[in-house]
């Protein structure tokens, strides 16, 4: 080799050794939310705590329920402690806001997979599932989802049943609500003639409350998942969820909680 050729391949050399040792590329790579849960020493989780028996506050001032229990599983598994989570109040509206702005780790709110939803943030193998059902008071004569045609029918903001009703009767009258109490409230005192929504939660109203009966028509299949960042940043985190719902499954823990919750 000559000595132009020993110059250039030196020049190389160094430049490849100041790439590696000063630029430090990895420094510039998003790491994975996973990293983020294992350095903090505990996981942010979104739940919704208006939505009994997936998430609500118990007797003792305590997060609690299916959503809630389900998050535990997931600290024990990434944290190898199930006491090592912070529940963050979300509701529909604002759980993908909080996902993507990194306010939470992951959402376990009763969340429906649904492709639009796809496009802003990920999701991870769905661990249960609801059918969208409608809410009325004993006495009324609402039977039906046709029925509702020109009705004041309430729905939570953010609900796949709030967009699944503007297209399947555009003719109902929907008033928005916040939470679901809120809701049950107004169809109680009259305000409205319906509520819409996951049967997994309006049937709590039905089974705590005889005044108010669930339909027995589905309108939509609804596979819950656990929400999180779209992107590199979580195939870590994603790859833990999956397993961790997936084993779970195996071993009927799932089957059990659905039982204990929403029996
Ligand atoms: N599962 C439905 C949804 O994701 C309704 C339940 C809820 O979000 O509160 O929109």
């Amino acid at each position: 080799m000559n000595k132009l050729g020993i110059t250039l391949i030196s020049i190389f050399l160094v430049l490849v050794a100041f790439y590696f040792l000063v630029m430090r590329p990895e420094k510039y790579q998003e790491s994975d939310v996973y990293d983020d849960i294992l350095q903090r020493g505990y996981i942010k989780v979104g739940i919704n705590v208006d939505a009994k028996p997936f998430g609500f506050i118990d007797d003792k001032g305590d997060v609690t329920g299916y959503d809630a229990e389900l998050a535990r599983y997931v600290a024990r598994y990434i944290l190898g402690n199930p006491d090592r989570v912070q529940f963050v109040s979300v509701t529909p509206n604002n759980r993908m806001l909080k996902v993507s702005t990194g306010e939470v780790d992951i959402v376990i709110a009763t969340m429906t997979i649904t492709p639009q939803r796809r496009e802003i943030i990920d999701f991870s193998v769905p661990y249960d599932a609801a059918g969208q059902a409608i809410l009325v008071k004993t006495s009324s004569a609402i039977t039906s989802l046709t029925d509702l045609n020109g009705a004041n029918v309430g729905v939570i903001w953010g609900t796949t049943a709030e967009k699944n009703m503007q297209k399947m009767v555009p003719t109902a009258n929907l008033i928005g609500f916040k939470s679901y109490n809120n809701a049950y409230v107004a169809l109680k005192n009259g305000s409205i003639n319906a509520i819409t929504s996951d049967d997994t939660i309006l049937s709590r109203f039905a089974i705590e409350d005889s005044t108010v009966k669930m339909l027995p028509k589905r309108y939509s299949r609804e596979p819950y998942g656990i929400g999180f960042k779209k992107g590199k940043c979580t195939k870590k985190l994603k790859a833990a969820l999956d397993d961790t719902i997936n084993d779970l499954k195996q071993k009927n823990v799932l089957l059990r909680m659905r039982k204990k919750w929403l029996e």
